[in-house]
């Protein structure tokens, strides 16, 4: 028995010895070669061999010391090998400065962020100020006070996200035009665009439950449509091009009256293909909302004698036509291939 442990002892300091050797050596082809050794010869062959005597032997003292020192043995294996192969990976890491340097992706403006921004420079140089409104609104301003009461129709087709406390995701920017008169208190003249993020209960290729508009109002003592009209039509030719032709159609909205809704000459197929998939071969497309501010909505914020008119537009359709793309949602994915695509 006592050979055992004799030849144990042996044992562990060969394993020593050896292990010393993978550490100074400095090629890692020698490392590999003496963990190799170390895991096939001693862990697989020569331990389990010295284990088998443990059981044969009677002496209770020397059986532990014998278990003690195999055991030791095995574990300064186990560990040292893993610390040499650590060390000989964090090398393996260092880069090769020869290679050449990696091409990154230059990240550029979202095409919604820079029509935002082309609509504000166009309505600015008319003497448009920009107004912001919560996005968080309550009952009265989205709704209430711009001449929808609970129960009307118009609320089905502007189904939101509703919070506690009768609070709400604004289904449009029009509650900014109460919040600009209500600041005012009655000075006028009003005139604003509120560009922004608005929410609604809809998801398909042509609609998003977040999506942005551009709200307009001017409100004065003598405000005419045919300055609506003008106004629009100066923004419209601005927006997509000179000879573009601006169709005002009659319409209804609850805070405007009368109501026009806003189309523009297909830039594709100027009005000349029937089968044009743009504007279905109608020749114009739909761009906006407007109308002459309703009365109901100057009683809310008690305003008298004044006139006014206000519009809305939806920034991803102006986007979407004037970039001519055929999905909404590909403006709030992550797709690289149509971010890459030049647009402006
Ligand atoms: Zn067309």
């Amino acid at each position: 028995m006592k050979d055992a442990i004799d030849e144990a002892k042996k044992l562990k300091e060969e394993v020593i010895r050896k292990i010393e050797e993978a550490t100074k050596t400095d090629s890692d082809e020698e490392k590999n070669k003496i963990i190799s050794e170390l895991k096939s010869k001693y862990l697989k062959e020569k331990l389990p061999e010295m284990f088998k005597i443990i059981p044969q032997t009677k002496e209770v003292e020397q059986k532990k010391l014998l278990g003690k020192i195999l055991n030791e043995i095995k574990e300064i294996i186990e560990t040292k090998s893993k610390e040499i192969e650590e060390q000989k990976k964090i090398e393996f890491k260092l880069p090769d400065i020869t290679l050449d340097g990696r091409t990154r992706f230059l990240g550029a403006t979202h095409p919604v962020s820079e029509v935002m921004r082309q609509i504000k420079k166009i309505f600015e140089k008319m003497g448009f100020e920009v107004e912001d409104g919560p996005e968080v609104e309550g009952d009265w301003y989205n709704f209430t006070a711009l001449n929808i009461p609970p129960d009307h129709p118009a609320r089905d087709m502007q189904d939101t996200f509703y919070l506690e406390d009768n609070r709400l995701l604004r289904t449009h920017t029009s509650p900014v035009q109460i919040r600009a008169m209500e600041k005012r208190r009655g000075k006028i003249p009003i005139k604003i665009i509120a560009p922004g993020r608005v929410f609604r209960r809809d998801w398909d290729a042509t609609h998003s439950p977040v999506f942005h508009q551009v709200e307009g109002l001017y409100v004065d003592k003598k405000v005419r449509m045919s300055d609506l009209f003008g106004v629009l039509e100066f923004f419209f030719k601005k927006f997509f091009s000179e000879d573009v032709k601006v169709r005002f159609r009659p319409s209804y909205f609850p805070f405007t009256e009368p109501s026009a809704e806003v189309d523009v000459s297909c830039s594709i197929c100027k009005g000349e293909n029937k089968s044009c998939k743009v504007c279905k071969g109608s020749g114009f497309l739909e761009v906006a909302g407007c109308g002459m501010v309703h009365p109901e909505v100057f009683r809310s914020v008690q305003y008298t004698d004044v006139q006014g008119f206000a519009f809305g537009m939806g920034v991803e359709r102006l986007t979407m036509i004037k970039y001519n793309i055929d999905d909404i949602r590909l403006l709030f994915g992550s797709n690289f291939t149509f971010f890459k695509r030049r647009y402006f």
